[in-house]
């Protein structure tokens, strides 16, 4: 697994691979976004202050039997510009 593999295997752009585990019969990667890829989802702006995460894992495609998650913590940010 590496970035490149999120990026054209699922699309997935701005976000780094961290690490992979397995448990309970199901392959978990976690991913974080990449710093310089946060801007605010309003505006779009850059001026922006991170107030920690909100740890969320979602399930994606299966790879063959093994069921897929993806973790990761989704940054709290506040936009100085709106
Ligand atoms: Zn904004």
């Amino acid at each position: 697994m590496s970035t490149s593999l999120l990026y054209h295997g699922w699309g997935l752009k701005g976000y780094r691979y961290v690490r992979s585990h397995y448990g309970g019969g199901k392959l978990i990667f976690t991913v974080q976004p990449q710093p310089r890829s946060l801007t605010c989802p309003v505006c779009h702006g850059r001026d922006i202050l991170q107030h920690g995460n909100i740890h969320r894992m979602w399930r994606d495609v299966s790879i063959g039997s093994k069921p897929i998650f993806i973790q990761m913590g989704i940054p709290r940010i506040e936009c100085r510009e709106c």
